[in-house]
């Protein structure tokens, strides 16, 4: 066509270093119309010109990768889109251009593939124990949104091997290793059986140099002695098969290198035993001819006995079909027959790739989610007859993961529920982890505590001895595990703190009624215990500190003065520190801090709220006069409270940062700001802070009074 030809002219030295363009043309126009072709060929532009320059090991123009990587793919015929991103899959990576360029230029579902490739470049695969190298396979396919990003990377890898020998020789050998135990396996799982086959042997190659030669140079010198034998059994398949009026192809199959390797290694079989085999493959046209054919061969020889197996009927599971025999040959020696028709050929050879296979009556308005939940079900559907259905269930869980996988520091891979924080991360490490977390970093960078993670993220939890979970972390996490730890640790923490505060207010009580714990005395305390159904003290202390048992009463009761009227207490009031732990809490409806006139309501099971005397909810006070007591502040409290100002301002651009610069530089924390309203030339801003005590605050609210574009500054009750 008459774009391509013009791209072609305009390349140096025209056919000779076209960098694999014309071939890759080539194959595109035997299955692409011409329209697609040309956005390939844009995409091809786009690619030369960001990758000018740019130099491979091999002294290679750059271009001509990403143009072998296109051609792995269009060998398979996947559609334009796939083969314009393997076209420009090291584009984000390597050059200037941008993937916003990318979007631009050719769409957002090519910026997506080109992107999804780039994420995959950036995880690294550290350890390689056997769990790990799984959980790692698992990872990637986790990242995906669409197979063919892994379709483009796994022909990039491919291509990467078939150029390694310019590598330097340690790298060489991890890349064969990682070849080895990521990428085959998941060419693989995913059906793709001729990536398995070049990436198993060139790994196999590399990481093993010496055994690859030994095993290759054998089966080449059994190759060319086998070649007459290979010949001749070649003309009677094809004599008989046309006896028979049945059209097929009688294919001399090559042998798979890594595959003899491994039957040596697993079944302890001679190099001879192996290699002297013959294989054969023959494609007929449909099914019917199958089984024709395989009663054809067993007329011609004589079958192995329990070597036949019906993969027609009974598909493998990554939805392999074809009838296996072995039989013997003309001079006894084993020979492997595998019968198939050509559908059965092409998705043994592509897999879930069969599915993005371009077809010209297909409308491509299926998502991808949608193609390869069809490739899966398509896999059901053979699975029917009844084998084992955990392959399938498998591949399902890596293509559809509700999990996520993340990195620990030293490069162990954690499978984590989809929506975890780091806080679930630090739990699911330990339990001792999760309690004393105060900090995480996500790639060697500072996050708050509830930030979610992402696959491939490597995540760090800092600690401290001494702290505490916190229990705003319920709000946020994910995992049955973290949320039982914290509720755990609050339970004891509580349990301890509620002990403590219920005896000050029991004694507080007593000292009302003029005596003291020790005046009541061990006897009277013990019947009073049994009385109550309480087994010792300190579950008394503990139901009277959370509220569930009012103090005056319980000292009355001691004394045995059940007489007298509940008017008589709260005389002294209740001191608070600040420290009391989480048994006295600071109500959220009027934010009460040191220097205010304040109030307890015994709150069951929460212990003391601390409200402001001003504050609304004190209306109860006349309800249930028996829950509220006095308490007054310690002198010396350190410590800081939140307290909320609402300040209105004129509507000037700007102007929310001026006020939160002069709260910050009043010395206090901004806690959360909301804009409450704003109006033709006002806004009315609302901070919730946090400061020491009432001085603090005034302090705060002055300073901000003063500020030229703040009309008016009020602290909020409700
Ligand atoms: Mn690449």
């Amino acid at each position: 066509m008459d774009y391509a030809a013009t791209l072609l002219a305009k390349l140096p030295g025209a056919s000779k270093r076209d960098h694999g363009l014309r071939h890759l043309i080539e194959t595109l126009e035997s299955y692409l119309p011409a329209a697609q072709v040309e956005a390939v060929m844009q995409a091809y532009e786009f690619g030369a010109a960001a990758h000018d320059g740019q130099k491979r090991q091999s002294g290679e123009a750059y271009i001509s990768h990403p143009v072998a990587v296109a051609q792995e793919l269009a060998d398979m015929h996947l559609d334009a889109q796939a083969i314009s991103a393997a076209i420009l899959h090291d584009v984000v990576e390597d050059t200037a251009a941008s993937l916003t360029d990318i979007e631009d230029k050719f769409g957002s579902d090519i910026a997506i593939l080109v992107d999804g490739v780039s994420k995959l470049d950036q995880i690294q695969f550290r350890s390689r124990a056997e769990a790990q190298a799984e959980s790692f396979r698992k990872m990637m396919l986790a990242m995906i949104e669409d197979i063919r990003v892994i379709l483009v990377k796994l022909a990039d890898r491919l291509h990467n091997m078939q150029t390694l020998a310019a590598m330097p020789a340690k790298k060489k050998a991890r890349i064969a290793r990682e070849t080895l135990d990521i990428y085959a396996p998941i060419a693989n799982r995913l059906g793709i059986n001729r990536f398995k086959v070049m990436l198993e042997d060139l790994g196999f190659r590399y990481l093993y140099p010496m055994r690859y030669r030994v095993l290759d140079k054998a089966l080449r010198r059994s190759k060319g002695s086998q070649r007459q034998m290979v010949k001749k059994i070649s003309e009677e398949l094809d004599q008989a098969l046309a006896g028979e009026g049945i059209a097929a192809d009688v294919i001399g199959r090559e042998k798979h290198l890594y595959s003899i390797y491994k039957k040596m290694l697993e079944k302890k079989r001679l190099l001879s035993d192996v290699v002297d085999v013959y294989g054969f493959r023959i494609i007929v046209d449909d099914v019917n001819d199958c089984y024709k054919v395989l009663g054809l061969v067993h007329g011609l020889y004589k079958p192995m006995p329990g070597r036949f197996k019906d993969y027609v009927a009974i598909p493998r599971i990554n939805g392999y079909q074809s009838l296996h025999t072995t039989l013997f040959g003309p001079k006894g020696q084993p020979l492997e027959v595998q019968i198939r028709t050509r559908e059965m050929d092409r998705v043994a050879e592509s897999g879930v790739a069969s599915h993005w296979q371009y077809k010209a009556e297909e409308k491509s308005d299926a998502t991808p989610q949608r193609r390869a939940r069809d490739w899966l079900s398509n896999l059901a559907e053979l699975q029917r007859s009844g084998t084992s259905e955990e392959f399938l269930e498998s591949v399902k869980v890596d293509l559809f993961p509700d999990k996520i996988y993340v990195f620990t520091p030293k490069g162990d891979i954690l499978p984590m529920p989809k929506g975890s924080t780091t806080v679930d991360f630090a739990y699911a490490v330990h339990t001792d982890i999760g309690n004393r977390c105060v900090a995480a970093k996500i790639d060697r960078g500072l996050v708050p505590l509830r930030t979610l993670l992402q696959n491939g993220q490597t995540v760090e939890i800092i600690t401290t001895r001494g702290s505490r979970p916190n229990p705003h972390w319920l709000t946020f996490v994910r995992t049955a595990k973290a949320r039982n730890a914290i509720r755990t640790h609050m339970k004891s923490m509580r349990s301890s703190e509620s002990v403590d505060l219920g005896k000050r207010l029991l004694d507080r009580s007593l000292k009302d009624l003029a005596s003291s714990l020790r005046k009541v005395g061990k006897v009277r305390m013990k019947a009073a215990l049994d009385e109550l159904g309480l087994n010792n003290i300190e579950e008394l202390f503990e139901q009277i500190g959370l509220g569930e048992r009012l103090a005056p009463l319980t000292a009355r009761f001691l004394l045995g003065s059940d007489e007298e009227g509940a008017s008589e207490s709260g005389k002294a009031s209740l001191v608070i520190a600040g420290t009391e732990g989480m048994v006295v809490s600071y109500a959220r409806c009027c934010h009460p801090i040191p220097g205010d006139d304040v109030m307890g309501y015994l709150s069951s099971g929460r212990g003391i709220v601390i409200h402001r005397n001003k504050c609304g909810n004190l209306s109860n006070f006349r309800k249930q006069p028996e829950k509220w007591l006095s308490v007054s502040w310690e002198d010396e409290i350190d410590r800081e409270f939140s307290s909320q100002i609402q300040v209105d301002t004129q509507n000037k651009p700007g102007v929310l940062a001026e006020v939160a610069a002069m709260i910050a530089d009043s010395g206090s924390n901004i806690e959360q700001v909301s804009v409450l309203g704003r109006h033709e030339d006002c806004s009315v801003l609302s901070f919730l802070l946090q400061v020491k005590d009432r001085q603090h605050l005034a302090k705060i609210m002055r300073n901000v009074r003063n500020m030229p574009n703040v009309i008016r500054v009020s602290r909020d009750c409700a």
